[in-house]
């Protein structure tokens, strides 16, 4: 996959070299709040290894996560937690390619809606891009 991404306007953009470890879905109530949706897909880099060009906003929220956003169009674009040191978190949405590997794991489960079908990872990723 090409290791890139932007936001919706294209303002911010980034590179990173390896290839993400963690895929994570999270259901929690911040990640709703915060994207308007009913979960949050996230892959997770060392921080060394992202390159971001563009002016971005950012705000700590409760749960000690930073989440930065194009100033412009207000897309997610990455967040850093205080309690993972030295990764950052990409949102997959604004990734130039999907990512090939499967989500390695699912949280805030108890915050999904009921409405909301989809295999987590233990089981089998219902839409994989790959
Ligand atoms: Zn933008
Ligand atoms: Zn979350």
């Amino acid at each position: 996959m090409s290791k890139s991404g932007k936001c919706l306007c294209g303002d911010v953009s980034f590179t990173y070299d390896s290839d993400p470890g963690i895929f994570l879905i999270c259901h929690c109530t911040d990640c709703q709040k915060s994207t308007g949706s009913p979960l949050a897909s996230i892959i997770v880099i060392p921080e060394s290894d992202f390159k971001v060009n563009g002016s971005t906003g950012s705000y700590e929220c409760e749960a000690k996560v930073t989440r930065s956003f194009c100033k412009n169009c207000g897309s997610q674009v990455f967040s850093r937690i205080a309690s993972a040191p030295g990764v950052v978190a990409i949102k997959t949405g604004v990734l130039d390619e999907q990512p090939s590997i499967k989500p390695t794991l699912a949280c805030w489960t108890k915050s999904k809606p009921d409405w909301l079908e989809i295999e987590h990872p233990e089981n089998v990723f219902e839409e994989n891009p790959g």
